[in-house]
Formats: structure tokens, sequence, C-alpha cells
């Protein structure tokens, strides 16, 4: 009886809820044995000084690389792996990853690692960075630790003491998707972030709307100088944005136009290229456009 009970209740799913369902398990797996075992990559994006176009580092964006050959994007990845509770674990692995292949690099590039808020929660996140400064060697410089609004949103006490004494440590905080919530100008008020990041969605309405989206990434970037924080704008896609960036007086860009993220493979090659066809007085190469 219990059977047929069952069987009837099978019916109730939908094929597509089913489909949903199966899809959802499947990823829940794939991330869970991932985290098991290291599987995750990270890929890295350039993030240019708009003045000289300088690179200044790179920031490390996590990928689930899978067996057919694609990668999970993190939109996928972190809210599943918030719900099954496996963020601190693999936040902790991301910062161990980054600071290691940073350490790498030559000394005057930084590494930005995105947090989320259920690391601040939890109280893994300074042991974490900790871990990943000591293991790697990595000045804690050269390391900059990137927070949404949403982690101030409901932030507590303890949140902007964590935040502080990261700060102490010498890591830069920045202030990541600037623009997207409603209040966001609040949240400048709270903390003293090193720098903020002028979210995409800026550039994105930057052709069609033209002057209104040109005056608020101007003040968001007059702002920023106001306060001591840098501004960096993402997103940047075109030769004219870079145009207007120049002249909006921003410090640095990162968008397809300067390249998209790429593996530490890629990055260590393209270093080595460098060092090889310019002497140090020539300017980096221009940014290629895809
Ligand atoms: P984000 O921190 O704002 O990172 C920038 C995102 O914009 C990246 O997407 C990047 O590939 C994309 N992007 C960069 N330049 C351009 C451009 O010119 N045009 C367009 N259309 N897109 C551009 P990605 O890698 O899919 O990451 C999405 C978000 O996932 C990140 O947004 C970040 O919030 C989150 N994330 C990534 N890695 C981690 C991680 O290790 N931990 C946590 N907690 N979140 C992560
Ligand atoms: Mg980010
Ligand atoms: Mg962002
Ligand atoms: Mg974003």
């Amino acid at each position: 009886a219990a059977k047929a009970a069952g069987r009837n209740c099978a019916r109730f799913f939908t094929s597509e809820m089913d489909v949903a369902l199966q899809e959802r398990m499947a990823l829940e797996k794939l991330i869970r044995d991932a985290a098991t075992h290291n599987d995750f990559v990270l890929h890295y994006q350039p993030v240019f000084e708009i003045v000289g176009r300088r690179l200044v580092g790179f920031e490390a964006l996590l990928r689930l690389p899978t067996a057919d050959g694609t990668l999970i994007p993190p939109a996928t990845i972190i809210p599943i792996a918030e719900e099954i509770r496996l963020i601190d674990k693999i936040g902790a692995w991301v910062l161990r990853e980054a600071c290691r292949t940073a350490k790498s690099w030559p000394s005057d590039l930084t590494v930005a690692v995105n947090l989320s808020s259920s690391q601040f929660e939890s109280g893994s996140v300074e042991p974490a960075v900790a871990e990943a400064l000591n293991e790697s060697g990595l000045d804690p410089h050269r390391l900059e630790l990137e927070i949404t609004e949403g982690l101030l949103l409901n932030h507590t006490h303890a949140t902007l003491e964590t935040l502080r004494r990261l700060k102490d440590k010498g890591v830069s905080i920045v202030m990541d998707d600037f623009g997207t919530g409603y209040s966001s100008l609040s949240y400048l008020w709270k903390f003293p972030f090193d720098k903020i990041k002028i979210d995409r969605s800026f550039m994105e309405s930057f052709a069609q709307s033209g002057h209104n989206v040109e005056t608020v990434v101007k003040t968001i970037i007059a702002l920023g100088r106001e306060m001591n924080m840098r501004v960096t704008v993402e997103g940047v896609e075109t030769a004219e944005q870079v145009d207007f960036l120049y002249d909006a007086n921003a410090d640095q860009v990162q968008g397809y136009f300067f390249g998209k993220p790429v593996s530490a493979a890629r990055v260590e090659a393209a270093m080595l290229d460098d060092r090889r066809s310019t002497s140090p007085e020539t300017p980096l190469p221009e940014p290629v456009t895809k």
C-alpha cells in the first residue's frame, strides 16, 4: 500500500518539476564533490589603472569545471553552496588558492577575492584570511577583499569589528557592485572602504541612456575621491567608455575591453611573454579588444 501511495505521489510532480529537482540534486552533488576534492578553479580578470593603463592586479573568480568541458559560473555555485552550508569551506579554499597564486606574480600586483556574507555570519572569514596569508606568505597589502552591500544591510557590530581587524592587518576592503542597492550611499558612512567598485550595470546602460548615467558615474567617482576611496569601474567593454572614465577621473577599470577572466596558467604565460618582449621602460601593450 505504501508503495502504491508513493507511486501516486510521484504523479503529482509535473515533469518540469522533476527535471528541475533532478538538476538541482545533480548540481548539489557536483558542488559537494568539488568541495571535498578541491575541484574548483579560479579565473583571474585583470584590473588596470586608467592613467597609463598600468596593470595593477587581478580579481579571482570562482568556476566549477564539468566533465563535458564547460564551466559552472559563480552565480549558480554560490547560492547553492550557501544553502548547503559549504560556503565557508569553499570560501576558505578560494582565499588560499588566490593568495598562493598571487604570490607567484610580480610583487606589485594585487589579488581581489569575493566574500559571501555567510563567511562573516559564521565567523570563518578571519581565520581563513589569516591561514591563506600565512600559508602563502603573501604580503597582506596585496590582498583585497570584496564585499557587497548585502553584508552591511543587516550588519552587526561584530561585522564592522571584523572588517576593521582585517583592515588593521593591512588587507584592503572593497565595496563591490556599488550602486545596485537602494541606499548605497549610506553604506559608505558605515565603514572606511579602501575602494569602491561601480557595478557594471552602469556601463551596460551607458550607451542607451547617455548623459544620465554619465552624471551618476561622475558623481560617484567624485564622492569616492572626497571620501579617500579609490574608484574602480566594472564591465568596461568599449573605447568610448574608457575615454569617458578617463575624463571622469576614475582610478581603475576592469572589463572585457581590457581582458576577460582567464586561468592562472594563462595569466602566467601572458606575464612571461610580457617580460620577454618589453623592457621596463616600454608601456604595457595596448589592451586587446575581444
Ligand atoms: P563580481 O565580483 O562583480 O565580478 C565581476 C563579474 O562580472 C564576473 O562575473 C566577470 O566575469 C563579469 N565581467 C567582468 N567584466 C565584464 C564585462 O566587461 N562585461 C560583462 N558583461 N561582464 C563582465 P562572474 O565571474 O560570473 O562572477 C559573478 C559574481 O559571482 C561576482 O561578481 C561575485 O559577486 C561572485 N563571485 C565570483 N567568485 C566568487 C567567490 O569566490 N566567492 C563569492 N562569495 N562570490 C564570488
Ligand atoms: Mg567582485
Ligand atoms: Mg562587482
Ligand atoms: Mg557585479
